[in-house]
């Protein structure tokens, strides 16, 4: 898979993506990551990418041309998948990354200031927000995105760091989980997982799964349940 990032602070990308499943992905092939800075597209002397919004206004608006320009540079950008971040798209869930996963090429686009122009959106596919709020950038945005998609390619995480019961894998949470000591300030592991009775740790964990579902996220357990009718 290739991902490229349309940003202006490649800064914010560079440092992040080297680091732990990310950069292990990159530095065993699985993924290739591009960080273009659409600045260098800039025709204006002092490379200016933004100006004042047409109608009066606050704040800074991205100009179409220089993204557009970085865009078109990107080889094979035409068969590519291209994202734009942005708290107007559609809110970032496990299936919208799973189908994410199955693209060889994303291209991803990180607005700043107040956003970018209006017309920029009929050069990208797909609009996506990581939640409810305004953040400043969508560089943030975009590590999310890469983050839960390069998780889900074959060969990334290993048999240790299986993604099969994580949260949102069958529309459910995941059930509590423990590690060592057995018991710390009085708080004792369950004993079912002390058992070695895998079919009764199965039986506990789908339980576990199911009633904490109910609890925190009662569209998850709804939906399931008439799922699974
Ligand atoms: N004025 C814009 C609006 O109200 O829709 C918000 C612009 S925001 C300050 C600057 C950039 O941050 C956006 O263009 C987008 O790339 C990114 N961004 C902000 N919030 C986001 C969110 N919740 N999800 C994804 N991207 C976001």
């Amino acid at each position: 898979m290739r991902i490229d990032v349309l940003t202006l602070f490649p800064g914010m990308i560079l440092p992040v993506i080297k680091e732990s499943i990310i950069g292990r992905a990159i530095s065993e092939g699985n993924v290739t990551i591009n960080v273009i800075d659409f600045r260098d597209f800039s025709t204006n002397k002092h490379q200016k990418v933004d100006d004042y919004p047409f109608g009066g206004g606050v704040g800074m608006v991205l100009q179409v041309e220089p993204i557009v320009r970085a865009l078109r540079s990107i080889e094979g950008y035409q068969e590519a998948l291209k994202i734009i971040t942005t708290p107007q798209g559609e809110t970032l869930h496990q299936s919208l990354s799973e189908s994410f996963s199955h693209q060889d090429h994303l291209i991803i686009l990180c607005g700043h200031y107040e956003g970018f122009d209006e017309r920029v959106r009929d050069y990208f596919d797909c609009e996506v927000s990581i939640g409810d709020y305004v953040l400043t950038g969508g560089e943030y945005a975009a590590l999310v995105i890469i983050d839960s998609v390069i998780r889900l390619r074959p060969g990334v995480l290993n048999k240790d760091e299986s993604h099969q019961d994580d949260s949102f894998s069958e529309g459910l949470l995941e059930y509590p989980q423990y590690t060592r000591p057995r018991v710390f300030e009085g708080k004792d592991v369950p004993e079912v997982l002390l058992s070695g009775n895998h079919q009764a740790i199965k039986a506990w964990r789908d339980h576990e799964r199911l009633k904490r579902t109910k609890e925190r996220r009662k569209d998850l357990y709804d939906r399931y349940i008439k799922r699974h009718k």
